[in-house]
């Protein structure tokens, strides 16, 4: 998850790849240029004089009705694709496929039709082709091609523009707008203004004091770009404030400069070789966008579109980074707090096949993508695709509908997909998408630590780590819904010889085989020679996966082992089972860059210690093999997908120094190894159902990580871990609750503190929630919560009704203050003695937390006793009976109780 894009570009005609058709000598262009001519002159009579005499008149009479618009002033047509015509037309004519736009002065639509074209007459003749059948397959109405309209100048003086949580006020100044046939959709404010932004949610407050100091973003700006709907254009400047004034013409270029460069960057359509014009489309009733220059900001960007989940942004354009990203009160009324990113998707992919070849070396991918989709949308005319811009489709096969056309949406990773015709919810389509190109591996993810410094260790030999390439869920390397989506796959993976390669799935007999680049089935690379040889993959994924990756690197195979788990007993299984198969043994293996097979052997044993222990406290494996593969690299780390495990395994010489990061832990060297492990049950098999719900993945993953340290090195290093992850936890919680997720320190780029709050004080909630409601109780609350989310994404609300159901405790509060708050309870701790007893007592100043307090009664004559106080109200007492001489209290910081305390 990286910043939101707020540049909306569409692209909906102009195909992926435009075809030299339509050349000259070409014997269908004449008639092609004089539909192009008869379009452009909207006269029906002459489309009509362009049928076969077969041709069906009332369907081309409705056709002209809807495509044959008056008043055009330009119009260009391309042709896309060619196929001859089928059936008992065959070997006489083509099916067509073209792009049209038609332009009425500054307005312009375009469109796709399929015409289907005969031959009726002598070759060289004047008619020697006519059209047949012709349908409008897709259209785009209401285009725009924007300008600011120097006789529309106002003068203005305490201007209000407003939008929700947001008031720009143009003290005194002028304002220029653009506008078309139903009124103004932009304006240009120059002069004195002030902008300010009050986000209503606390959290967001708290986000824009981090940027700027003060939980009210106030600042001057001295132009403004606005774009909105002509119906809201009234309401939301105060139109009648406005007097009409001459341009200044110096400052008319300023306005006209802005402009120019704003309005490019959203609403934006790209047409292609249709037109280099910047059209543009219209927002929707109610979407509102600011660009806003301010003199300490640079540009900040306000937006609310009401198509996304949540509404309300401002973004940094500069810096790249969301300040505010939250629903409109409009959309929580209808939707209520919390939303679940599958709820808005379109479609559901079931399956991937996939061929792929790839030459790291060059960056280079070959792929050939089958997937099988179903559709979700009530209805479908368009499938959106994540794809990374720099492969090039070249192809798109549709099984039902065959050959279809994608096109490209800027900037987005984006390919979107035209349907020839509607598809209603519940069919399923199967695509075959053929693509090449560029691709460079991904960069270290937030799940790498941070450095403290890069000192550099003179002393040390520098040796060069051995190359790595990882291609995994920020690459788009595959064609892939828009957000992730639990599919099966078989992924073909061909890599040079010389190397080796590790991807989700287990890994079929046989493989890996060397095979010619010819090889008949074998992904091959259309630009090496035939003769190559390449070492072939084949994984297979029968278990759903969130995303699928690969690493390519030299591995040598360190260690390969089956673990058997004991049969799971009566009684210890939760109460909800689960769909689909469970392993009863996991097939485990250690793919080492050459250097480090020695270690990956240790990592190995150790993997196998750790996989029996995960699935004694959950009871079930998600996947039936999982391998390592242990990469050398500066930075300790790894990368978790389903599957396998990319483990950064740093070289003694690294220079880096990483230590003081909420993610090591000195005292347990294995963190790592556990940490990754444990993502193939939460992370993977549970998935987080938008970006809030992270905590989920690596709260969990951290905490099973401290309880593996425990069950391995004792109470003392768990203590240890413990104290580390309340420390972190503690002192960065002002940061903002733990259910923002990824923009924990996204404003000030710093990943520290998204791994002291998601990572560390994620776990430590756990914990805390487990002294609350009991060890037997909480441990069957999570297998249910697993077994009921299994291949699923999840939110803390389902957790929430899993411990509930468990429990029979209301959790309401709990999830509310340690979740979805970010403040820390404040305790002041206090006792007196009454005969043999001590009676403890806490009070909870200010908000109410429930937080298991573990109490130190400390004794002149004995050991220390440790008492549990489950603190859920404004005062709590207990009374426990003496052991002995009582000197005092102490609270513990070895139980990852994240609180304040005040003595009395
Ligand atoms: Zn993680």
């Amino acid at each position: 998850m990286s910043c939101r894009p707020l540049v909306v570009v569409f692209a909906l005609v102009a195909a992926v790849c435009p075809r030299a058709y339509g050349q000259e000598g070409d014997a269908v262009a004449p008639l092609l240029a004089r539909i192009e001519q008869v379009t452009k002159s909207g006269d029906a009579t002459a489309y009509l004089a362009l049928l076969t005499a077969g041709a069906n008149r009332e369907r081309a009479i409705e056709f002209c009705s809807s495509e044959l618009l008056p008043g055009a002033t330009r119009t260009v047509l391309k042709e896309r694709d060619r196929e001859p015509l089928r059936g008992t037309l065959a070997g006489n004519g083509y099916r067509l496929m073209v792009d049209v736009l038609t332009e009425f002065g500054p307005r312009a639509r375009a469109a796709t039709w399929r015409l289907d074209v005969k031959r009726v007459g002598e070759r060289g003749s004047a008619q020697e082709w006519a059209i047949d059948d012709e349908e409008r397959l897709s259209a785009v109405e209401n285009l725009y091609r924007l300008a600011l309209n120097p006789t529309k100048v106002f003068a203005a003086r305490d201007l209000r523009v407003a939008a929700e949580d947001l008031d720009l006020t143009l003290t005194e100044g002028s304002v220029y707008v653009a506008d078309i046939d139903q009124g103004a959709t932009a304006a240009v404010l120059v002069g004195r203004g002030m902008m300010s932004f009050h986000p209503t949610p606390d959290t967001e407050r708290g986000q824009v004091k981090i940027f700027a100091g003060s939980e009210t973003l106030e600042t001057r700006f001295d132009v403004a770009f606005i774009r909105l709907n002509p119906y809201d254009f009234e309401s939301a400047l105060a139109a009648t404030q406005l007097k009409p004034k001459l341009a200044d013409p110096k400052e008319f270029r300023r306005a006209e400069e802005v402009f120019r460069e704003d309005s490019q960057k959203s609403f934006l359509i790209d047409l292609g070789d249709l037109s280099r014009d910047p059209w543009s489309l219209l927002p929707g009733s109610g979407d509102f966008l600011a660009e806003v220059h301010t003199r300490r900001f640079d540009t900040l960007t306000y937006a609310k579109s009401a198509s996304e989940a949540e509404d309300i942004t401002v973004f940094d354009r500069k810096r790249h980074h969301n300040i505010s990203i939250y629903p409109s009160q409009r959309k929580i009324a209808n939707r209520g707090r919390f939303y679940n990113e599958d709820e808005l998707v379109d479609y559901d992919v079931l399956d991937y096949d996939i061929d792929v070849a790839i030459t790291p070396d060059r960056q280079w991918l070959d792929g050939r993508v089958r997937l099988r989709l179903k559709v979700r949308a009530l209805a479908l005319g368009s499938i959106t695709m994540r794809l990374a811009e720099s492969l090039v489709v070249q192809s798109i096969v549709s099984y039902e509908h065959g050959r279809l056309f994608g096109v490209r949406v800027k900037n987005q990773n984006t390919i979107v997909v035209n349907l020839p015709t509607t598809l209603q919810r519940d069919a399923e389509v199967t695509l075959t998408i053929t693509y090449a190109g560029r691709l460079e591996p991904q960069t270290a993810d937030r799940e790498t630590l941070a450095l403290t410094q890069g000192r550099v260790q003179e002393d040390m030999p520098t040796i060069a780590a051995e190359p790595s390439f990882l291609y995994s869920n920020r690459s788009y390397w595959y064609p892939q819904a828009p957000v992730s989506d639990y599919a099966t796959a078989i992924i073909r993976i061909s890599v040079p010889t010389t190397l080796d390669c590790v991807a989700s799935g287990e890994l079929e007999p046989g493989f890996p085989t060397i095979v010619a680049n010819t090889a008949r089935g074998a992904p091959r690379i259309e630009s090496a020679p035939a003769a190559t040889n390449r070492k072939l993959y084949v994984f297979r994924a029968s278990q759903p996966l969130r995303y699928l990756a690969f690493v390519v690197s030299r591995f040598a195979r360190a260690e390969t082992a089956t673990v058997a788990f004991p049969p799971r007993q009566n009684g210890d299984s939760a109460s909800v089972p689960f769909v689909g198969p469970s392993y009863s043994s996991l097939n485990l293996s250690v793919e080492a860059n050459p250097r480090q097979v020695q270690r990956g052997r240790e990592l190995g044993d150790r993997a196998a210690d750790i996989a029996l222990f995960y699935h004694s406290v959950i009871g079930d494996v998600p996947y039936s093999a999982f391998t390592i593969a242990l990469v050398e690299s500066d930075l300790p780390g790894g990368h978790s997908p389903g599957y396998f495990a990319a483990l950064n395994q740093p070289l003694p010489s690294s220079p880096l120094v990483w230590r003081n990061d909420p993610a090591a832990f000195s005292s347990f060297p294995d963190f790592f190894l556990a940490h990754e492990l444990a993502h193939q049950w939460w992370g993977q098999a549970i998935g987080w159902r938008n970006y809030h719900e992270q905590w989920l993945s690596e709260g969990f993953a951290q905490y099973f990580a401290a309880l593996y340290a425990q069950k391995q090195k004792g109470d003392d290093v768990f203590a240890s871990v413990l104290r580390q992850l309340r420390k972190w936890g503690m002192d960065n919680s002002d940061q903002g609750p733990v259910y923002l997720g990824y923009r924990l320190g996204h404003v000030r780029d710093q990943s520290r503190i998204f791994r002291a709050l998601v990572y560390n004080k994620g776990a430590a909630v756990l914990h805390m929630l487990r002294r609350l409601v009991g060890d037997e109780p909480f441990f069957r609350g999570l297998r249910h919560f697993y077994s009921a989310s299994r291949f699923h994404k999840a939110g803390t609300a389902e957790l929430r009704a899993a411990m509930e159901a468990e429990t029979g405790m209301s959790l309401e509060r709990f999830f509310e203050r340690w979740i979805y708050g970010s403040t820390l309870p404040k305790l002041k701790v206090g006792y007196r003695t009454e005969g043999n007893e001590v009676i403890l007592q806490v009070e909870q100043i200010g908000e109410i937390f429930d937080v298991p307090l573990t109490i130190e009664l400390q004794y002149a004559d004995r050991k220390p006793v440790e008492v549990l106080m489950a603190v859920t109200d404004r005062t709590v007492e207990k009374r426990v009976p003496l052991g002995g001489v009582l000197r005092g209290i102490d609270v513990s910081k070895d139980d990852g109780t994240m609180a304040e305390i005040v003595k009395n």
